[in-house]
């Protein structure tokens, strides 16, 4: 079967992922979810998209008797992904959500709770995760191409604009670069390694405090340690450009990604040689392989379920706390 998706959001990220899901073979844009009628009218002209699969803010749980319907995906602000999560969830439809999932691991966890408890599943946008450059890494990793791991570099960040953005507003965005873009250094620092963080510590720099208010991170540092003894070395910004760059290094070998985050295209190298897989649109490849996992159960190379959201939120709730006390942050990531 297709996955038929109403998307919940109609920014710019949200257009993306339209755009993507035209050349999906498992997964078609069928509903729309906007506070904006204008939007609306737009969208669907734009993707024919009927009235009855129309929502906005205040009538979308009647999504429950839509029967053309079968997931929303979640492309709001960061701190309504949780409301919205557990609404889209009491309507008894499958929830993808973008990241970061949540504001915190508590958040995060009673979504999983939720999707649980109403049978469905709930999924977290990690499009790097069916990548091909990316999984041709972890594939690497798996097998020991990289001998014993060593050492993970992971530096996230671009200089922000409009300083009236929600994304500069800590009641809609739950902090600041290290929700937004920080997150994939956390995200990438766990699958490129295959281990769980158990500490961190972490420094934050504000160049800025107009523009970065209080609970709105600027630049932070942060140093993660693993079970084997790998280390890791991490920058999440909002003030520099150009930073794009996840790097592993193992005793018989490394790999270099950069860009290794953006839209595209991945580009890097190993010890091997320059990384030459091919670069479909990212989000076209996460909506085929999420309708392969909701259908047949068939997971990616790494999870990009609600738990897998949970453990990023614990790191990053154990990254602000270490900026706070200015010690050693122990992480438990069960
Ligand atoms: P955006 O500002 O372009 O779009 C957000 C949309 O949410 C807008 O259409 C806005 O109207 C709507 N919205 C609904 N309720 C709102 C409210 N109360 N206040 C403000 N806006 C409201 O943002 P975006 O870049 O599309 O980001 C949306 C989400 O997608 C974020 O969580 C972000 O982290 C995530 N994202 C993920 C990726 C990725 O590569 N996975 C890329 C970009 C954004």
């Amino acid at each position: 079967p297709v996955l038929r998706v109403a998307i919940m959001g109609l920014g710019s990220y949200g257009a993306r992922v339209a755009e993507a899901m035209k050349d999906c073979k498992r997964a078609k844009l069928v509903g729309l979810i906007s506070g904006t009628p204008s939007k609306v009218t737009e969208w669907q002209q734009k993707w024919n998209i009927p009235a009855a699969n129309c929502y906005n803010y205040e009538n979308f749980d009647n999504i429950k008797n839509n029967p053309n319907i079968d997931a929303v995906y979640i492309i709001t602000p960061n701190a309504l992904h949780h409301p919205q999560t557990l609404r889209v969830a009491k309507a008894g439809k499958h929830v993808i959500c973008e990241k970061p999932m949540a504001i915190n691991a508590k958040e995060g966890q009673e979504m999983v709770d939720a999707c649980k408890a109403a049978g469905v599943k709930l999924l977290i946008g990690y499009r790097l995760h069916f990548e091909p450059n990316t999984v041709e890494i972890i594939r690497m990793r798996k097998e020991g191409e990289l001998g014993k791991l060593l050492y993970f570099q992971g530096q996230s960040g671009f200089r922000i604009g409009n300083p009236n953005q929600w994304r500069l507003d800590p009641k809609l965005a739950g902090g600041g670069a290290m929700m937004d873009i920080g997150i994939y250094s956390i995200n990438a620092a766990r699958y490129m390694t295959g281990e769980e963080p158990i500490w961190v510590t972490a420094q934050e720099v504000k160049t800025d405090p107009q523009k970065f208010k209080p609970g709105v991170d600027e630049t932070i540092t942060f140093q993660l340690g693993f079970p084997s003894g790998i280390i890791g070395s991490c920058l999440s910004t909002y003030n520099m450009n150009n930073l794009d760059r996840f790097f592993i290094n193992g005793e018989k070998g490394f790999a270099d990604l950069q860009p290794a985050s953006g839209y595209g295209p991945i580009k890097g190298r190993t010890h091997k040689g320059e990384l030459a897989l091919p670069h479909p649109m990212h989000q076209t490849l996460q909506m085929d392989g999420m309708a392969e996992l909701i259908f047949e159960g068939k997971q990616p190379i790494v999870p990009v379920d609600g738990a897998e959201g949970v453990k990023d939120m614990k790191v990053i709730d154990a990254i602000f706390a270490a900026v706070k006390s200015g010690g050693k942050v122990p992480i438990k990531i069960a």
